[in-house]
C-alpha cells in the first residue's frame, strides 16, 4: 500500500495505559502508520483495555462490539481494518477473547508491545495472532522513541514509564498477575526519554509506575537509584519545569523522597497516596502492609516537608467482610486528612486474586450505598480544599486552549485545573494567576502579571 496506514489507538484505564498507548503508536512509525483521532478512518484499531475492575473488561467486550460494526462497514467498502486488543485485558484473557470476539484480529499482552510491527504484518496477511507471554527482553529497550512531531501534538505535558509491575499482591489487585514483577528502567534511558520530550517542546513530566515510589534503578553512577535521586538528576534538565510522580504506596515513602519534597522547586507538591481503606482491620484483610497511624504519620512528614502539599488518594468500599464501623474508619480519614481529591471504587472480585475467595462478601446494594456516601465526602472536603485559593495567586501551568476563544486551561501545582482568558503564545508556560472565582470542577482566574505582559508585547 502506497498510502500511509493509519491507527487509531483507544485508551481505558490508568495514565500507564495513555503512556503504552503512545509508545505503541510511535513503535508502528517505522511500519508505515500515523495516527488518527477516528476509528472510521483508521486501518487498525487498538484497544488499550484495563483489567482492574469487572466493569472495565465489561467496556472492552462492548466497545468491541461498535468497532466491529465500523470494521464491517468498512469491509463492504473494500477498505479492510484490523481490531487489536492490548493491555491488561489482553494479557489475563488472551484465548478468551478470540473465542468471544471472532472480529478481533490480534491481542498483545500488556509485556509485547515492540513485537507489534510484525504481530500487525501477520495479521495483515489473515493469521489471527495472539501474543501474552512475559518476555524475556526488555520492552523499554524494544519500543521506539517517540519522535519529536507526536510529542509536539501531545502537548506540553508528558508521561513517562519509570517503573512496571508490582510485588505487593494486595489481596484485591490483579496488577501483579496482569503486569508482571517489579521492574524499573534504567536512569540513563529515563532522562534520555525526558531531555527529548524537553528539546520537543514538553515542560511538565509525570513519572509514572504502579508503586512509583518503590523505584530502584540502575543510576547514571553505577549504583541503585531511589526515586528521590532519580528526580534530582531530572529537576537539573533545562527547560522542564515541573515534575510530578504517580502512584506512591505508602510503606514507599522513604525519607530522602520526602526531603526532596522540601528541595526540589520543580517537584510539584501534590502526592497521589492511595489509602484504599481508614480501617486497620481491614487494610490487614487487604494486605496492605501499612496501618491507619502508619499512613497519618507518613501524611504528617510529607506536609513537615512541604507545607503547602495536596493529597489525593484511592479508596475501596466493599471490601468483603467491611462492617459499617469499618467505612465509618474510611470516612473519618477523609475528613482527618482534607484531601484535595479522591478516587473511589466498589469492591470488585477479580478472579486469580486471594479476596474473591473470601467469605462475607458484601451485598452490592450496601456498597453502592457507601460509595455515594463516600463520594458525598470526598466532594466536601475538595471543596474546601479548593475554596482555600479563592483570591490567592497561584502559579499556573498553562497548558492548551480552552472551550472559549481567547481562552486556555492550565493547572496548579496542586494538580487544580485553572480557566483564564490568556493569549495562546503562553502555552507551556507559567504565570502567576489570581483566582477569581471555584467552580465545582475548575478553577477561574486572571493572569496577574498580563500588564507586564502587554508591555513586552506578548
Ligand atoms: N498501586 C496503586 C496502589 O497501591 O494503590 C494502585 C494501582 S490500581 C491500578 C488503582 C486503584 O484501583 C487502586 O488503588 C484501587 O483503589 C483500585 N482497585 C484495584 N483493584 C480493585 C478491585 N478489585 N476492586 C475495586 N477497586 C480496585
Ligand atoms: Fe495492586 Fe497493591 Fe500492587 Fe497497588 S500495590 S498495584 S493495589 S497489588
Amino acid at each position: 500500500m502506497n498510502r500511509p496506514h493509519k491507527v487509531y489507538v483507544k485508551s481505558f484505564g490508568c495514565q500507564m495505559n495513555v503512556y503504552d498507548s503512545h509508545r505503541m503508536a510511535d513503535t508502528l512509525v517505522p511500519a508505515g502508520f500515523i495516527e488518527t483521532a477516528t476509528p472510521q478512518d483508521a486501518d487498525l484499531v487498538i484497544l488499550n483495555t484495563c483489567h482492574i475492575r469487572e466493569k472495565a473488561a465489561e467496556k472492552v467486550y462492548s466497545e468491541i462490539g461498535r468497532i466491529r460494526a465500523v470494521k464491517e462497514e468498512k469491509a463492504r467498502n473494500g477498505r479492510p481494518m484490523l481490531i487489536a486488543v492490548a493491555g491488561c485485558v489482553a494479557q489475563a484473557e488472551g484465548a478468551e477473547i478470540m473465542k468471544r470476539a471472532r472480529a478481533v484480529d490480534l491481542v498483545v499482552g500488556s509485556q509485547n508491545y515492540h513485537r507489534l510491527p510484525d504481530m500487525v504484518a501477520r495479521a495483515q496477511s489473515g493469521e489471527r495472532v495472539i501474543d501474552t507471554e512475559f518476555p524475556v527482553e526488555d520492552k523499554f529497550d524494544a519500543l521506539a522513541a517517540p519522535a519529536r512531531e507526536a510529542i509536539a501534538k501531545r502537548g506540553v505535558t508528558a508521561f513517562v514509564t519509570v517503573q512496571e509491575g508490582c510485588d505487593k499482591f494486595c489481596a484485591f489487585c490483579v496488577v501483579p498477575y496482569t503486569r508482571g514483577a517489579e521492574i524499573s528502567r534504567p536512569a540513563a534511558k529515563i532522562l534520555a526519554e525526558v531531555e527529548r520530550l524537553v528539546e520537543a517542546g514538553v515542560r511538565e513530566v509525570t513519572l509514572i509506575g504502579q508503586n512509583v515510589n518503590a523505584y530502584h534503578g540502575a543510576g547514571l553512577d553505577g549504583g541503585d537509584w531511589t526515586l528521590a535521586r532519580l528526580l534530582r538528576r531530572l529537576a537539573q534538565v533545562r527547560g522542564l519545569l515541573r515534575l510530578r510522580y504517580t502512584t506512591s504506596h505508602p510503606c514507599d515513602m522513604g525519607e530522602d523522597l520526602i526531603a526532596a519534597h522540601a528541595d526540589l522547586a520543580a517537584l510539584m507538591p501534590y502526592v497521589h497516596l492511595p489509602a484504599q481503606s481508614g480501617s486497620d482491620r481491614v487494610l490487614a484483610a487487604m494486605n496492605r502492609r501499612h496501618t491507619r497511624a502508619d499512613y497519618l504519620k507518613t501524611v504528617e512528614r510529607l506536609r513537615q516537608a512541604r507545607g503547602d502539599l495536596a493529597l489525593s488518594s484511592d479508596f475501596i468500599v466493599g471490601f468483603p467482610g467491611e462492617t459499617e464501623s469499618d467505612f465509618a474508619d474510611t470516612l473519618s480519614l477523609v475528613e482527618e486528612i482534607g484531601f484535595a481529591g479522591a478516587f473511589s471504587f466498589m469492591y470488585s472480585p477479580r478472579p486469580g486474586t486471594p479476596a474473591a475467595e473470601m467469605e462475607n462478601q458484601i451485598p452490592a446494594e450496601e456498597s453502592n450505598q457507601r460509595l455515594q456516601r463516600l463520594q458525598t465526602a470526598i466532594t466536601r472536603v475538595q471543596r474546601t480544599f479548593n475554596a482555600r485559593y479563592a483570591g490567592a495567586t497561584v502559579q499556573v501551568l498553562l497548558e492548551k486552549p480552552g472551550r472559549l476563544p481567547g481562552q486556555l486551561v492550565g493547572k496548579t501545582p496542586y494538580l487544580q485545573t485553572v480557566q483564564l482568558m490568556a493569549p495562546r503564545n503562553l502555552i507551556g508556560t507559567v504565570h502567576p494567576v489570581v483566582i477569581t472565582e471555584i467552580g465545582s470542577n475548575s478553577l477561574f482566574g486572571e493572569l496577574a502579571d498580563a500588564p507586564a505582559l502587554q508591555a513586552m508585547g506578548a
